[in-house]
């Protein structure tokens, strides 16, 4: 599914303001604010095609090879937009919808399909100055361009993780190795409700399936191996003690270096409207900002849908209603229970 039918598939859960919704018109209107041109939109629905017929596109020597090259090693490319963080693609924050492997913002592949506008310089010369290439939206509060904010999620989601971080640590926090704590578990948290975009279980939502990201992890934790040999991704959130923990040298990693990796790993910031590559990564990252947790998504994606189809310009419709919340001119959208 592209991310312009995720957008027309929005508000699972609440009235519904979007069936009589044209898809080409909203196209049209993507299209006339410079989001996309036809040719790359019709090379995106044609890889989303090769994809639904043959599944994703992975790394292994098999069918098509996607050519991954991490954020480490794609620094130049990087530089001047030609990443991952700028493919249409790209689900953040380490997912794709066309590729198996798990991705980075830097990362890039040889499929990447990146918007005019996303590419600041070519390959060679020096990309723009940081202060040139971040835009904040007129709409957006002060300051959120620049980063800073914690996220924050429903208390219904930070009341279940607060329960699994204290039982767990009434039974294993006496050994460093495996105690943890609710900032851990929201990091893994993230991860997961970010991961769910790309791919899932068709029985799971959004919130199981990162919490069963979450228990997975406290697995980690408490028997010093996961369940599944192929769970490495969080292996840089245990503590430097664990057997497994991705931190090499240990004894470099004071407590309290731990303690800010893990805050970098739940800090938000919305970027200028341009930056935004795609309508799915701008609602994502407005849901993150909003303080209201993963499940206004389907609201967000209905007011941008709402904005396109008045005529507005539905990033700052969106943004308005992550931002204003009750105020907003959309906030009949919002989920109306649990909050
Ligand atoms: S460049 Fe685009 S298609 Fe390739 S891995 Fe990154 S997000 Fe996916």
């Amino acid at each position: 599914m592209s991310y312009l039918d995720q957008v027309i598939n929005a508000s699972g859960g609440h009235s519904a303001p979007l069936e009589n919704l044209d898809e080409k018109e909203i196209r049209a209107s993507l299209e006339a604010a410079g989001m996309l041109v036809p040719e790359e939109q019709d090379l995106a629905d044609a890889l989303l095609e090769i994809v639904e017929k043959h599944g994703k596109f992975n790394d292994d020597n098999t069918g098509v090879w996607a050519g991954y090259t991490s954020a480490k090693e794609n620094t130049e490319n990087a530089e001047i937009g030609v990443k991952c963080g700028n493919c249409i693609f790209w689900q953040a924050p380490n997912g794709c919808s066309i590729i198996v492997a798990e991705t980075e913002e830097g990362g890039l592949c040889r499929f990447a399909v990146l918007p005019d506008g996303t590419v600041t310089a070519t390959a060679g010369s020096k990309p723009a100055p940081k202060k040139d290439q971040i835009k904040g939206s007129s709409k957006n509060p002060s300051g959120s361009a620049s980063g800073g904010k914690s996220i924050t999620f429903s208390k219904k989601v930070e009341a279940s993780l607060q329960e699994k971080a204290d039982k767990h640590n009434e039974k294993y926090g006496d050994t460093a190795s495996k105690k943890t704590s609710l900032k851990t578990l929201k990091a893994v948290y993230r991860r997961g409700a970010g991961a769910f975009s790309t791919s899932h279980r068709p029985d799971q939502n959004r919130n199981s399936w990162a919490m069963a990201r979450v228990n997975a992890f406290l697995h980690l934790l408490r028997t010093g191996k996961p369940k599944n040999s192929k769970y490495t991704t969080d292996n840089d959130l245990l503590p430097a003690s664990h057997p497994r923990s991705s931190k090499k040298d240990a004894s470099a990693l004071t407590a309290s270096s731990y303690d800010s990796y893990i805050d970098s790993q739940l800090e938000i910031a919305l970027l200028g409207k341009d930056q935004y590559v795609s309508a799915e990564h701008a609602i994502h990252s407005l849901a993150e900002y909003s303080g209201m947790g993963y499940d206004i998504i389907p609201s967000i994606r209905a007011a941008w849908v709402r904005g396109l189809k008045a005529g507005d310009d539905p990033y700052e419709r969106a943004s308005l209603l992550a931002t204003q919340l009750h105020s907003s001119p959309d906030s009949d959208l919002l989920p109306k229970e649990g909050f």
